[in-house]
């Protein structure tokens, strides 16, 4: 069997599309347009290369951004003080700050200080817990998970009583991936870097989500034949045969595990872009949150 291949490319477009649309629905409603905040704390070049993408997301759909930036220096004050301005800012109905924070910053703190109703990224403690309760609903979801369970949907993979397995329980990703699943009422089992005999729990899945950063871990015969495969993993790899010297690959090992799963993302292309896909569906979230405040 070869498996069908989720296209997080095309699935991407498919959504910013929409929010292009709804923006300029809102607009000809006489409604704000959505904003976005960007805070970008240090010069860590990969992170403004992350937030110069967002911006041009926004400017594709429609939304506005407002680019902030603050030196490595910069105190957990001056941070918060910022955060707290954007809190503020009746243009600004997302507040994305870059992660990782410079050495010295208080991460938590500084999430824990973006408005509920401006968390874009999804990951304010409140927004967190309330995906983990039952009968509860966050104001917004993290993206990447978000994009995991988009893509999943779109694949036509049936959630309740599925047996999901999700590798990786990182507060970015693995963890709210695997909150989201539960929510779908999948049976869920999540390994980490502790977990005995990770094949042998792989084999169960008929959902398995990848996010370990760990290139082409999963192989074939780990993955049960007809599974819905996730690969999170960014991984560059040598590659001598290229002019870079290098490649991108997944957690997954993708030539061998598409021959099994039923259906995968490949990467680059499958998960990568529906993170900015919606995130951009957050900031219009995060402006109808504010027409009806
Ligand atoms: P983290 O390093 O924060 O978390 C990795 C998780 O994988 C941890 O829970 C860790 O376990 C677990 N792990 C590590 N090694 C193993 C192993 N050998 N066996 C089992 N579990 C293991 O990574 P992130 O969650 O931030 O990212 C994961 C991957 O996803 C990376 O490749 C990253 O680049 C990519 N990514 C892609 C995004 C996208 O837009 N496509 C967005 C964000 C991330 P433990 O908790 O025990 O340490």
């Amino acid at each position: 069997m070869t498996a069908q291949i989720i296209d997080g490319t095309a699935i991407a477009a498919k959504v910013r599309a929409q929010v292009a649309a709804d923006t300029a629905a809102r607009a000809a409603a006489g409604k704000p347009q959505p904003g976005l905040a960007t805070v970008l704390v240090g010069d860590n070049p990969a992170s403004q290369t992350y937030v110069k993408s967002k911006q041009k997301a926004c400017a594709e759909a429609g939304i506005a951004s407002f680019g902030h930036s603050l030196p490595a220096t910069a105190s957990q004050a001056e941070v918060q003080g910022l955060v707290a301005q954007l809190n503020a800012d009746p243009r600004v109905h997302g507040i994305l700050v870059q992660l990782p924070l410079p050495d010295g910053l208080d991460e938590e703190q500084v999430l824990a200080a973006i408005s509920l109703e401006k968390d874009v990224d999804g990951f304010h403690p409140i927004n967190i817990g309330r995906l983990a309760m039952k009968g509860r609903k966050p104001l917004f979801v993290p993206c990447t998970p978000a994009g995991c369970l988009v893509l999943l949907e779109e694949a036509g993979a049936k959630f309740r009583g599925a047996n999901a397995v999700v590798l990786g329980r990182s507060n970015i990703v693995g963890l709210p991936a695997a909150l989201l699943l539960l929510h779908r009422d999948a049976t869920l089992t999540v390994c980490h870097s502790r977990s005995a005999d990770l094949p042998a729990i792989c084999r169960t899945a008929d959902i398995l989500i990848a996010a370990v950063g760990r290139p082409e871990m999963v192989k074939a015969d780990w993955v049960k034949p007809g599974a819905y495969v996730i690969d999170v993993g960014i991984n560059r790899i040598p590659d001598a045969t290229r002019k870079s010297g290098s490649r991108l690959v997944g957690d997954v090992a993708y030539d061998e595990v598409k021959e099994v799963a039923g259906a995968i993302t490949p990467v680059p292309g499958g998960v990568g872009p529906m993170t900015i896909a919606m995130l951009l569906r957050n900031t219009l979230r995060g402006a109808e949150l504010a027409d009806n405040a």
